[in-house]
């Protein structure tokens, strides 16, 4: 009887316990991107990139959570199913970069964009090269390359345009675009993004 009464007890107790995540799930919102910081970017660099990254989703309608992990776990795994209001961005040290993409004009890569693939890689370190070279805020092109890659992972893998955050090129125009806060999502980007994203 007494183990009966053990049972009891615990078999409410995984009950509770499954009622509290099915509240806390709800409660997520529907748009959260988790950046895994592998190259250290430093930390008023990452708040800008962060500001940038939530400004252009707010600009389409879409309010985002970023969490940034700045001690991320060394092995990630693509995200499964039960994530799916997740996006998952692992930002690279240069000691990592040729090895993902060779091509060093490729500031991140989602591979397997046009098939599903959901796991994005920025590279930090060619980022703040190109942000030197145009004379462009560190912080702020990092928050829109990153913005680009969830792109790629939002609206599959071809989705260049000629001008806005999926243009394909960091070059002067970009840039000039970028000091007057005119990089966004087109209206058609935002309304497929949004309809992509779960339900909250
Ligand atoms: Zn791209």
């Amino acid at each position: 009887m007494a183990r009966l009464s053990v049972v009891r007890v615990s078999l409410s107790a995984v009950l509770a316990s499954t009622a509290v995540v099915r509240t806390a799930t709800s409660t997520v919102p529907a748009h959260t991107v988790v950046v895994h910081d592998y190259a250290q970017v430093t930390a008023t660099h990452m708040r800008r990139a962060v500001v940038q990254l939530e400004a252009i989703f707010r600009s389409a309608g879409i309010e985002t959570v970023v969490v940034v992990e700045r001690r991320p776990p060394v092995k990630v795994d693509q995200p499964t199913a039960l994530d799916q209001h997740q996006l998952f961005i692992n930002v690279i040290p240069a000691v990592m970069d040729d090895r993902i993409a060779a091509n060093t004009a490729v500031l991140g890569v989602v591979p397997g964009a046009d098939i599903g693939g959901r796991l994005a890689y920025v590279f930090a370190s060619r980022v703040e090269i190109a942000a030197k070279r145009r004379a462009a805020d560190y912080g702020t092109l990092l928050g829109t390359v990153l913005a680009h890659e969830i792109g790629h992972v939002l609206l599959g893998g071809h989705a260049h345009t000629a001008s806005g955050v999926m243009r394909p090129l960091c070059d002067s125009r970009q840039v000039h675009a970028l000091s007057l806060g005119r990089v966004s999502f087109t209206s058609e980007e935002a309304a497929v993004i949004r309809s992509r994203l779960p339900a909250q």
